[in-house]
């Protein structure tokens, strides 16, 4: 069944505030499935159905779909565009609303993924979400706008790390898998995407109190040009100075040469 069609016929508008831009390249809605590698035994979790063209695609895969759609006048087009994909479960409320382990335990599977074109408006909500409500994701792999892209998969010493870089690097190992030009979406928006994998770490950095690691961290990227000497005015900087130099650095540095496992360093000696 042609997706245009069917909405064209349903007269549906596209919503700029839902960040409505669907993907119209069969090649890259394939290299999503083809790189997600999604097992016979996994629930999908696929955020932002749209009209459903890589919602087929992944009910050929997968054990379930479970689709999020905030957007209620899809759901009559959905439900003839979807009709043979008895796998599918589409819940139309916004994702951020949603309590994800309580809509899980419907399901039964042997592992879990997120595979979907995200809505941009939402990329960061949507991903710490799953992290805040302690959902066992395996993988999540996302197409996102380039430069998210760049920030979730930057490396110390780059213009794109920041404080988010360290804290999603902290729970995933993440891979900027493909470039995804903007001519490949209807309506077409007006920047480029990417494609990234967030692989779940088996084994997190060791840090003793969370919470005073994220606080140094944002604190620490709070003015991106500053020094930590400026940054952490907060802290003992007398004793963050000389755990730094047990690695050969100084408050004189800048947040974005630190890596994870320095900050974890500091904050851990700062507890003691
Ligand atoms: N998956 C489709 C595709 O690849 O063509 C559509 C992707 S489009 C970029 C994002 C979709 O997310 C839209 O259908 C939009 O209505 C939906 N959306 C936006 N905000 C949402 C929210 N808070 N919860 C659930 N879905 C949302």
């Amino acid at each position: 069944m042609n997706i245009k069609d069917v909405l064209n016929k349903n007269n549906f508008v596209f919503k700029k505030k839902y960040g409505q831009n669907f993907l119209t390249d069969n090649n890259i809605l394939n290299n999503i499935i083809n790189f997600a590698d999604i097992k016979e035994d996994t629930l999908v979790i696929e955020i932002g159905v749209g009209g459903a063209a890589l919602t087929q695609k992944l009910s050929k895969k997968a054990k379930n779909v479970l689709g999020y759609e905030i957007d209620v006048s899809l759901k009559e087009p959905l439900s003839k565009i979807l009709c043979n994909d008895k796998n599918v479960t589409i819940i139309y409320d916004d994702f951020l609303k949603r309590n994800i382990n309580e809509d899980l335990k419907k399901f039964k599977y042997g592992n879990l993924m997120v595979v979907a074109n995200l809505p941009y408006y939402i990329t960061t909500p949507i991903i710490t979400k799953f992290i805040d409500e302690n959902v066992n994701v395996d993988k999540i792999i996302v197409m996102v706008q380039n430069e998210v892209a760049d920030r979730f998969s930057a490396l110390p010493g780059s213009k794109s790390y920041n404080s988010l870089t360290v804290f999603l690097n902290y729970y995933f190992n993440i891979k900027k898998v493909f470039n995804v030009s903007r001519n490949v979406f209807y309506p077409k928006p007006n920047v480029d995407s990417a494609v990234v994998m967030l692989e779940r770490k088996k084994e997190k950095v060791k840090v003793d109190d969370e919470q005073l690691f994220f606080s140094i961290v944002k604190q620490a990227f709070c003015f991106k040009r500053k020094t930590l000497k400026n940054n952490l005015k907060n802290y003992d900087l007398e004793k963050i100075d000389k755990i730094m130099k047990t690695f050969n650095k100084n408050i004189n540095y800048r947040a974005e040469n630190i890596t994870i496992e320095e900050f974890a360093i500091i904050s851990n000696e700062l507890t003691k």
